[in-house]
């Protein structure tokens, strides 16, 4: 017996999830950003997932938000994911406290609560906070979406790392056009989007 197989990128897979019956459900024009070991996206316009001809596409977390940082491994230097994947922050508090390198996130939640007056987790949590601003608002002012959801394990850090963006995001504006911000939304399937994505279509 002969079965069809497509593939298709995991962070598109979550994206579908996401828009057909979680985070994303009531919006036409929405972005799904996968926050995990790189940086994942997909763009829905009009209710439809943007698709390019040949690659997958849309790799926003391959954007440039500051020339000539740091190294990326698709040769490029300063992508968004070298500053705002979870690997990224991870391997950075990993770093500053001398952590085990295997340390899974629930346990880095439990540490990163004991730590909080802590300045170099402080300056970890607000540099990271910071650039996930001008990436979003970047996506922002380029697709003009009515939401952006965050997923990947990104949403295990809700407390540490979403409620104070969403407070930095409605207060500094850093998008163009500033009457109605998008919504920014948290996955509602987390890590397993995207096998149900992968099941939709
Ligand atoms: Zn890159």
């Amino acid at each position: 017996m002969k079965i069809p197989v497509t593939i298709r990128n995991d962070a598109k897979c979550a994206a579908i999830a996401e828009k057909t019956y979680g985070a994303l459900k009531k919006y036409e024009d929405c972005v799904f950003l996968c926050l995990g070991t790189g940086i994942g996206a997909s763009v829905f316009l009009q209710g439809k997932q943007l698709t390019a001809q040949k690659n997958s596409g849309f790799e926003i977390g391959h954007m440039i938000i500051e020339k000539d940082g740091k190294q990326c491994n698709c040769g490029k230097k300063g992508c968004f994911e070298t500053y705002c994947s979870m690997k990224r922050f991870k391997e950075q508090l990993i770093l500053a406290l001398n952590l085990n390198e295997k340390v899974k996130a629930p346990q880095l939640i439990t540490i990163l609560e004991e730590q909080h007056d802590n300045s170099k987790v402080q300056e970890i949590i607000k540099s990271y906070l910071e650039n996930l601003l001008v990436g979003v608002s970047n996506i922002i002012d380029i697709f003009e979406p009515q939401a952006i959801c965050l997923g990947g394990s990104f949403v295990y850090f809700k407390d540490i790392l979403y409620d104070p963006f969403l407070k930095q995001y409605e207060q500094r504006k850093y998008v163009y056009n500033q009457e109605t911000l998008p919504k920014i939304v948290l996955s509602n399937f987390q890590n397993d989007a995207g096998i149900i994505g992968a099941t939709i279509e």
